[in-house]
């Protein structure tokens, strides 16, 4: 009888643990099967005027990113901030940092495969509001999408949707700049706006990244208000974070599991050479059950071509550097590759609930 029992209850036990097995690596297979997952690469401010402008005309608009085309068409995304108005009408004072660049010039744009820009910037309204339109009607007929601005100023904060890995990306754009001048789509002294729009935008799509041109030019660590400003949007339901306008790099930075890029720098501009012609490309892995990989490549743009090209290794290793010391400062220890770029993991945020004492009084 105990023998009988024991032949009878092997075979089952085995069965159980083997349907526990299979169903075990089923549903890790599936889990994996399920965690969707899209690439991207973003850069900071394209400015297709004035020097940029007089070689394009030159070399042509396949010129400005034959370095980098292949490298950034890699990935599902394109982001960069686009820092001028495509119109042939308005006013045009570059020299002054009135620019407006040439319409045929949105082909830089396409040849580097962006397909998602933002319009809101202190230059965004550089020639009034009629060649803003332009700008729009322009990346409109290029199949280019952009946030930060609408036809109506009033709906300038809705975001732009674009799908990647199965996921539909929102992109919202707003200038926090301390001067007048610049986009329709501003962020609120007090932050009220942005975390009002930020969290209605964030129940539209998957995942939500904002743009913000902001902090101070030529700064290489963040303000302050930066800082706020991030907290306040992630907080209210971004999840990734892409900054512009000081022309020169800062930190990576993460918060609640979300990536906070403070200044991507240049990536096409006529600057002086030095730290404001030394840049990267940002390309960013998501996978919705790890979180975000980001690899930086430094770049650099060098005069008369105007177009980001990949450095030596000695200056590679230097920008890559920097950046890292820089994203020290702001809590984070991105590692050194071999290749001279810059690694950094930002793991899924799993929020850990509030004890009820302390919970109890929200
Ligand atoms: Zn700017």
């Amino acid at each position: 009888m105990g023998c009988r029992t024991f032949t009878m209850t092997r075979p089952t036990s085995l069965s159980r643990i083997c349907l526990l097995l299979i169903a075990s690596i089923a549903l890790t297979g599936s889990a994996f099967a399920q965690s969707r997952h899209f690439t991207m690469s973003a850069v900071g401010d394209v400015m297709l005027d004035r020097a940029v402008g007089s070689a394009i005309a030159r070399n042509g608009t396949n010129s400005i990113l034959a370095k980098v085309r292949d490298h950034l068409r890699r990935s599902d995304v394109r982001f960069c901030n686009l820092e001028c108005p495509l119109s042939s009408r308005g006013a045009h004072a570059p020299h002054d940092c009135v620019f407006r660049a040439d319409p045929s010039t949105v082909r830089v744009l396409t040849d580097g495969g962006f397909n998602i820009v933002s319009v809101a910037n202190n230059h965004t309204l550089n020639c009034g509001a009629r060649s803003f339109l332009d700008t729009l009607d322009i990346l409109d007929r290029f199949g280019i999408k952009y946030a930060g601005g609408r036809r109506d100023k009033v709906h300038s904060w809705w975001p732009a949707y674009v799908r990647a890995g199965g996921m539909v990306l929102g992109f919202m754009a707003y200038t926090d700049l301390s001067f007048d001048s610049g986009a329709w789509n501003k962020v609120s002294p007090d932050l009220s706006n942005l975390k009002r729009e930020v969290a209605l935008s964030r129940r539209q799509c998957d995942l939500l990244v904002v743009s913000f041109h902001w902090g101070e030019e030529y700064q290489s660590v963040p303000s302050e208000r930066q800082r706020k400003v991030a907290r306040a949007a992630i907080d209210a339901g971004a999840g990734l974070i892409l900054g512009h306008h000081p022309h020169v790099l800062e930190g990576l930075a993460a918060y609640k599991g979300a990536p906070i890029l403070y200044s991507m720098g240049n990536f096409v501009f006529d600057q002086q050479q030095g730290v404001k012609m030394q840049s990267s490309i940002f390309d960013l892995r998501y996978d919705e059950s790890r979180g975000w990989d980001i690899v930086a490549t430094p770049v650099t743009i060098h005069g008369p071509r105007f177009g980001p090209d990949y450095p030596p290794a000695d200056t590679a290793r230097e920008i890559a550097g920097r950046l890292r010391k820089l994203s020290a400062k702001v809590g984070t220890y991105p590692q050194l590759t071999k290749d001279n770029t810059l690694w950094l993991q930002v793991k899924t945020h799993t929020a850990v609930a509030a004890p009820a004492a302390a919970g109890s009084g929200r």
